[in-house]
């Protein structure tokens, strides 16, 4: 089984209300679908929701580098053959994570379908029946994310990430408005996003919420400053999670030795896809480390690819691909599958997925094919 052809569609997927973290507002979401077609007329569909912010690519440069470096090179190639695919890409371009995890997801999803058998049964098989899954709230003024977050528990949500990162006065009166709110059974996680940006600023803020109860905070402080979430793990009892400071096995590894965090915050779009984030998923396991999938509000594609990598592993404790409900126009049909307040991941061949390619095409903007 061979690759014959690559789609390449740029699209631009409509949010239903703007997302907003620390760092960026989102009014719609840009994303780029790969559509793999093999020697035997399979079809595997693959996805790259770049962020500019945390790995440095930019939606163009995205689309150039699968459009120009990695599809020609990969036409004539067996989708099977994952450790051969990476091997490829990482000779022909370093780095570019959310263009190479676009191949290998769709090469997953290819290989499922040639298999008779879901992404899951590929990397361990099922490990978890469902997940809990969190209502991410965007950032806004306290009584409005308590507002929002009351709304939620009503619709039958048990936790929530909230998004802050402003400054630590205004985030410490956005978490207590919330907690006040939801009361003292719900969960909360903290993301900031980078944006208390050093250790300093986030001890003064952890001191403030000692009474909040947060179940864990998710990377306070700028990226690449792992010695930084090593002083904060060390004079907290509240669990650091690493997200934009995990990346690739190199990050992984400073973090594993430094013992820089309680949990790590893996996303496909980060490291490359389905193989690579088992590969991550396995180093953090030896380490004693919890983790996460998130996202990067991917498509069902994307969402649905990382759920077969939390539901296959013990050591992932939490999902956040939350996509499929954030958009006005899907795809997929993902959106399904979520029951909330859980997501139950069906049994359906590769990713498990059904493609609207008319969907596709009225939010397509340009695309490419690659023979
Ligand atoms: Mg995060």
């Amino acid at each position: 089984m061979n690759i014959k052809q690559l789609e390449i569609f740029a699209i631009d997927l409509p949010l239903i209300e703007p997302f907003i973290v620390s760092y960026d507002t989102y009014p719609s979401m840009p994303s780029i679908i790969v559509k793999l077609t093999t020697e035997c007329g399979l079809v595997g569909w693959g996805e790259a929701v770049p962020d500019d912010h945390v790995t440095g690519e930019t939606f163009e440069g995205t689309y150039a580098v699968l459009k120009h470096r990695l599809a020609p090179q990969l036409i004539g190639e067996n989708p099977m053959n994952f450790e051969r695919i990476h091997e490829l890409m990482d000779s022909l371009v370093k780095n570019a994570p959310a263009a190479k995890a676009a191949i290998d997801i769709a090469c997953f999803d290819v290989t499922g379908k040639k298999l008779g058998v879901p992404v899951y049964q590929l990397i361990g098989g099922r490990y978890h029946e469902n997940f809990p899954i969190t209502h991410v709230l965007s950032i806004g003024e306290p009584e409005k994310m308590a507002m929002q977050a009351a709304e939620k528990v009503a619709e039958g949500y048990r936790s929530f990430k909230m998004k802050v990162g402003r400054d630590v006065a205004s985030d410490v009166a956005r978490i207590k408005a919330v907690r006040e709110r939801v009361g003292e059974t719900i969960a909360i996680r903290v993301d900031v996003n980078q944006g208390w940006r050093n250790s300093g600023n986030t001890l003064q803020a952890l001191a403030q919420l000692e009474e909040v109860g947060l179940d864990w905070l998710e990377q306070p402080v700028v990226a690449d400053d792992i010695d930084a979430m090593v002083e904060i793990k060390s004079k907290t009892a509240v669990p650091v999670m690493i997200d934009e400071g995990i990346c690739n096995f190199r990050d992984m590894r400073e973090i594993i030795a430094k013992r820089a965090a309680d949990k790590v915050n893996i996303k496909l779009m980060k490291c490359g896809g389905i193989y690579r984030a088992n590969q991550l998923a396995a180093m953090a396991e030896m380490a004693g480390m919890e983790c996460q999938i998130g996202s990067m509000l991917e498509s069902s594609i994307g969402s649905s690819a990382g759920f077969h990598v939390a539901f296959s592993k013990k050591v992932m404790t939490s999902v956040e691909l939350t996509g499929p409900l954030k958009f006005s126009k899907d795809i997929g049909n993902l959106r399904a599958s979520y029951k909330i307040p859980f997501i139950e991941l069906g049994t359906g061949v590769g990713l498990g997925v059904e493609i609207d390619e008319s969907m596709l095409a009225e939010l397509t903007q340009y695309s490419d094919v690659i023979r």
